[in-house]
């Protein structure tokens, strides 16, 4: 990460709730453009909630705050601009099941960017072979080994060519065999200057990879610091009693 990197996500007193039950308390967080940040923390911390109020896929109270590159990120005619430039990527890959690799990595740019069927093609082509499965492109999702299936999801999020990369547990739903291809390519990512928040329980990736860990637990981060602050000498009880159960 660039020295004195400007602010990219700005998130101010996150707060959401379903009817009486506060899932977010107030969360305060700036992330710099490029950084890349790791969420751990235990199974109904929050996690899921927090990064899919980033791109407003749930919404948020009020009186809480999200800006990014300046832009509110609230409902209205700016919400397509701000989501065009943030990627995501599901625990379960979420491609279209009825679409070709390729058109699935086609698809959106197509749609929102309104790119042409050629341009969309050789662009969706250049990036499945940077996340290894170019020989893939004409097969459908579900011949696909899950590993396979979670890289074309990258290369579809990175076909927006986003400025902000959300993951969600990317690694969570696949077979032991299949995760380190998958990180393989967000550690490939992650010296390319996007700036990635990656909710993960791969501890030894978060501590190669992550400029900042972050530590949630029932709804508030009770912890922020380099890997190795986090995981060599976590000053709050909570901290070490996750990452003991954990490592
Ligand atoms: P994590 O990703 O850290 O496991 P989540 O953000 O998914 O946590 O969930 C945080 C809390 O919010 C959990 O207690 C979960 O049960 C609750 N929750 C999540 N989604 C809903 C929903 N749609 N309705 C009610 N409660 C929810
Ligand atoms: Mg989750």
């Amino acid at each position: 990460m660039a020295e004195k990197a400007r602010t990219q996500i700005s998130i101010r007193n996150l707060k959401k709730a379903y009817g009486d039950f506060t899932v977010l308390h107030g969360i305060d967080l700036d992330i710099a453009e490029g950084e890349v940040v790791c969420v751990v923390g235990p199974s109904g911390s929050g996690k899921s909630t927090l990064i899919r109020c980033i791109n407003r896929l749930e919404g948020f109270s009020e009186e809480s705050s999200i800006e990014i590159d300046g832009l509110p990120v609230k409902r209205g005619p700016e919400l397509a601009q701000v989501r065009a430039e943030v990627g995501m990527v599901f625990q379960n890959f979420n491609l279209f099941p009825h679409m070709s690799v390729v058109r699935n990595v086609m698809l959106a740019p197509m749609r929102v960017r309104g790119t042409s069927a050629e341009k969309a093609r050789s662009h969706a082509l250049a990036l499945l072979k940077r996340v290894g499965i170019s020989e893939q492109a004409e097969k459908y999702p579900a011949q696909l080994s899950g590993g396979q299936q979670q890289r074309v999801a990258i290369a579809r999020a990175l076909a927006m060519e986003p400025r902000v990369m959300l993951f969600d547990e990317p690694t969570s739903a696949l077979d032991p065999e299949m995760v380190g291809e998958v990180l393989d390519v967000m550690r490939d990512l992650a010296g390319t200057g996007v700036t990635m928040i990656i909710v993960t329980h791969e501890m030894g990736f978060a501590r190669q990879v992550a400029d900042r860990v972050i530590f949630m637990d029932g709804g508030r981060v009770v912890e922020a610091g380099t890997p190795a602050a986090i995981f060599d000498s976590p000053q709050e009880a909570r901290t070490r009693d996750f990452l003991r159960a954990v490592l």
